[in-house]
């Protein structure tokens, strides 16, 4: 597909749909595919991985009409973008708070750096699946029914991907980053452990802890490829 010149790429081409609301009710948007949702793709359910949004939406913006097959959502948590912080309005880590069968109350501790001790408190919510973040992330699924999820974080530089997909090995080589089954540490009630216990792929894809303008460099090229299929 022919992609938008930079002349056009200040904005995306068309209007997203909503599918719910946050905690403290700004819309939840997705950008739905033309055809069948093989992949969705979203960025930032932690909320101060800001960079992620920044980089799927450079992507997305080269874009004249909706990718085939990926839907996207540029925000996961607003609330948390909104304020800088990890969790949502109400201080819950949504990535821990997706109806497992390992999900358990808090608190959740984060670390502020990656050498930093995690020393800062969040909940997982008062109950699996508590949050409104979460609730419509399910519902979209349960509708859109893609095969495979990419969730983008950072600044873990790797790529997550406990099936050792064609798509995980495909985002390893063209990212450079390593391709792993697991981050290295217990995430329960996380999107990707309820991905795997219903049988959907899901794939962590990790930018490392680098630069704004060195993370859009390195990853805009690659999600291009990935929103238009040309992979
Ligand atoms: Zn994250």
């Amino acid at each position: 597909m022919s992609l938008r010149p930079g002349l056009e790429r200040g904005t995306i081409a068309w209007e997203p749909d909503v599918y719910g609301r946050s905690h403290f009710g700004v819309p939840l948007e997705v950008w739905r595919p033309a055809g069948a949702c093989e992949v969705l793709v979203f960025a930032a359910i932690h909320g101060e991985e800001g960079e992620t949004t920044t980089v799927l939406s450079k992507a997305f913006r080269h874009l004249a009409v909706p990718s085939p097959h990926c839907a996207v959502i540029l925000v996961a948590n607003p609330d948390g973008l909104l304020r800088g912080t990890r969790g949502n309005g109400r201080g819950v880590e949504l990535n821990r708070n997706f109806p497992t069968a390992d999900w358990r109350p808090g608190p959740v501790l984060h670390r502020d750096t990656l050498d930093a001790p995690r020393e800062v408190a969040l909940s997982p919510g008062d109950a699996p699946g508590s949050e409104p973040e979460t609730q419509a992330l399910i519902a979209l699924i349960d509708e859109l029914r893609p095969e495979t999820v990419v969730a983008l974080h950072a600044p873990l530089a790797c790529i997550d991907d406990p099936n050792d997909s064609l798509l995980g090995r495909w985002l390893s080589e063209r990212t450079g980053l390593p391709l792993v089954p697991d981050v290295g540490y217990a995430t329960p009630g996380s999107f990707g452990t309820w991905g795997a216990e219903r049988g959907l792929p899901v794939v962590t894809y990790e930018f490392g802890p680098t630069t704004p303008d060195a993370a859009v460099r390195e990853h805009v090229p690659v999600l291009v490829d990935l929103l238009t299929g040309t992979r």
